[in-house]
């Protein structure tokens, strides 16, 4: 059987975990959580980054440090995970979903613009399977009109932008750990500030509202209450997990690069065939291989594959239902403009098996059985 993910494992994890337990030290912001955040801001150059418990949790902060209100208007894809709408749903906003570019999944600019009103307090992208939105595009709409923009790179550590991580390019950005992602922890995430006007506030609101990291450094003699906030730090069991990761991250990355690779390569003639459409990478971005799908012609088509697969033991998976579509997504939101894409792109996509080790013959296996499912 291949499975469809398998999270990852370096092998001296149980290691950082057990010297995490013999420091004595095991609640946030220790030794592992500070390992963890050095990297980040090394390797993403941004102003600050703060571990919490998800990538959700962190887009939480992200409504929290913006002072989101009922009323406030913001404009995601509604090709998304429910906590990018999530986030910002809590605080009462209303979400203005709008259409993709079909070539990558991610939002389209043109899309963004038609859906800016004075109410709009911010954009939020998504970089679908690591691969970067139209960022210049993207910040120039946001300057025209003194708007936040916010990345959900839950899957994009590791991709760049004309050189740029994803995460580092707008106001705010945020990442996951979760175990279907790249880098993991089991459940974890970061939340990374660009603007250096947002670093302090979001150290208050993580700690419960409380100046606690500056009593932490030693700054104040005396922590308190200053303002909202919420228990949004992970775990030092956690963050020695993941400082294995990031440790390891250029053999991850490269592990999955040739993977990906692998299947582009194995399936080219399909494309050339005009049978499925594979993944489209835009110059300006390098990619951190999250994800392989391959688009179908139709829903139907695509749920004949995935049939035939699991029969030779290959587990696939669809992905998102369209927001604006789900029951919530009509309470929270609505789409703005037309759904040209969203809706038909997301129906023909298939994610196939891709994670960190699964070796040369697994996806000879896997690219071998969709020849053979088109074989007339
Ligand atoms: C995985 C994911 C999330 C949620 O991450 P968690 O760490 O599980 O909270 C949010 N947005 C996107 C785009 C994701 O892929």
């Amino acid at each position: 059987m291949i499975p469809f993910n398998k999270p990852c494992v370096i092998g001296s994890e149980m290691t950082a975990i057990q010297q995490a337990i013999t420091s004595n030290k095991i609640s946030g912001n220790g030794s592992f959580g500070k390992k963890c955040t050095n990297w980040l801001e090394n390797q993403l150059t941004c102003d600050k980054a703060l571990l919490t418990p998800s990538c959700t949790a962190a887009l939480e902060m992200t409504a929290l440090l913006l002072n989101v209100q009922p009323d406030d208007e913001v404009i995601m894809p509604s090709y998304t995970f429910v906590s990018t709408a999530n986030a910002y749903a809590l605080r009462g906003a209303s979400i203005r979903f709008v259409d993709i570019d079909p070539g990558t999944m991610n939002i389209d600019p043109k899309e963004v613009a038609r859906a800016i009103t004075d109410q709009t307090k911010a954009i939020v992208v998504v970089h679908y399977a690591g691969v970067s939105c139209d960022m210049d595009e993207i910040l120039t709409l946001a300057n025209s009109h003194n708007l936040w923009v916010i990345e959900d790179a839950a899957q994009g550590l590791m991709s760049t932008y004309k050189g740029k991580a994803l995460g580092s390019i707008g106001h705010m950005g945020t990442l996951s750990f979760h175990d279907t992602k790249n880098y993991t922890c089991g459940e974890g995430g970061a939340l990374l500030i660009n603007d250096p006007s947002l670093s302090e506030r979001a150290e208050m609101i993580q700690e419960k509202g409380t100046n606690r990291s500056q009593f932490i450094r030693g700054e104040i003699d005396k922590y308190t209450w200053r303002d909202v906030g919420s228990s949004y730090l992970l775990s030092e069991i956690n963050a020695a997990y993941l400082s294995v990761q990031l440790e390891h991250a250029s053999k991850i990355h490269h592990d999955r690069l040739h993977s990906w690779n692998q299947y582009n390569h194995g399936l080219l003639n399909l494309q050339l065939a005009g049978k499925i459409d594979l993944p489209t990478v835009p110059n300006p971005c390098e990619h951190n291989a999250h994800m392989y799908y391959i688009k179908m012609k139709n829903q139907s088509e695509r749920y004949q594959l995935q049939q035939f697969l699991d029969e030779h033991e290959i587990v696939t998976a669809t992905h998102y239902v369209p927001l604006h579509s789900a029951h919530a997504g009509k309470q929270f939101g609505a789409f703005i403009g037309e759904d040209t894409h969203t809706t038909t792109e997301s129906n023909r996509l298939l994610r196939l098996p891709l994670y960190y080790g699964i070796g040369e013959e697994a996806i000879n296996d896997v690219v071998n059985k969709i020849q053979l499912f088109f074989q007339p």
